[in-house]
């Protein structure tokens, strides 16, 4: 029996912590606390429908190493990521281990349904709405929670995730007044969204959505809903609809052209492109191609 003492590799409290993240949204906060003192790796990527991942074997080895698992919540992965957590056999990232970290107990969370849930009609909300990193309030409260559990994991590094969260918070105070100042103009404009992916960011910028190219979410678009659509936009004089970067283009387009008005697909998360690396970056992105838009149709 070979047994290695802890003289000869490096020591256990230099080693980097191993965080798996469901989406890169999370990642990409986890990055800003974490530091150079934790790995990050996300499984999901932002160009895809974080409700509809394909599992990879590459998922499972990201899982199998992790020290701490954070998810959306909200039953976002539940299509992928539970036989993947099993699979993995990995005891501190099991539901209810101290390294499963549910980010949704976090945040404010919109459109929590009343009284009997039933999926009959696919909703893929159940909880309540599971898209709620695109309010950056919620994105400072993750990375308050993001902290504490770090810190909890790691104490000897708790000041410098302290100070990594301090700098986040304040470069996001700036960040939230450029926006505000950005999308004051728009407060009150009327848009249709394809997913319901926008209710968090719609209600912190005054935007109104009126209604969805989905029926319900999850269900792709029919032609009687598409109709009622169109209808509906014309009434209310509405010109764009936001689409997520992973959804087909072609009744959208479709529905723009009948209401002379425009499809606009907008980032849901970070890495929806490839230059949009960072949780500032997906606004700034989102806010400049949503406010030259609304210049368009006053
Ligand atoms: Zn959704």
């Amino acid at each position: 029996m070979l047994i290695l003492m802890g003289t000869t590799g490096p020591s256990l409290a230099a080693s980097k912590l191993n965080v798996a993240t469901a989406t890169q949204d999370l990642a990409a906060i986890t990055s800003e606390i974490g530091g150079d003192r934790v790995n990050v790796e996300a499984i999901a990527k932002g160009y895809q429908d974080p409700h509809f991942v394909e599992p990879k074997p590459s998922f499972l080895l990201k899982l199998m190493h992790a020290d701490l698992l954070e998810v959306v919540g909200l039953e976002l992965e539940i299509g992928w990521l539970p036989p993947l957590i099993t699979q993995s056999r990995n005891g501190k990232i099991q539901v209810g281990a101290n390294g499963y970290m549910d980010l949704s107990r976090y945040c404010q969370i919109l459109e929590i349904p009343q009284g009997q849930i039933t999926r009959a009609m696919g909703d893929v909300h159940p909880l309540g709405n599971p898209h709620y990193w695109l309010d950056p309030e919620n994105g400072r409260r993750m990375a308050k929670a993001i902290q504490q559990r770090l810190s909890e994991v790691r104490p000897n590094d708790a000041a410098y995730f302290a100070q990594n969260y301090a700098g986040f918070d304040s470069r996001l105070s700036e960040a939230e007044k450029r926006w505000e100042a950005r999308m004051a103009p728009y407060r009150g404009r009327k848009i249709v969204t394809y997913h319901r992916s926008w209710p968090n960011f719609c209600e912190r910028f005054g935007l109104n959505v009126i209604d969805y190219v989905e029926p319900r979410p999850g269900i792709p678009p029919t032609p009687s809903h598409t109709l009622e659509l169109i209808n509906h936009m014309k009434s209310e004089n509405v010109h764009l609809i936001l689409v997520e970067p992973y959804f087909d283009l072609r009744t959208p387009n479709s529905v723009a052209r009948a209401v002379g008005g425009e499809a606009l697909v907008l980032l849901p998360s970070v890495g929806g492109v490839k230059e949009v690396t960072s949780y500032f970056q997906l606004f700034d992105y989102d806010i400049n191609l949503l406010s030259s838009a609304f210049e368009k149709y006053k």
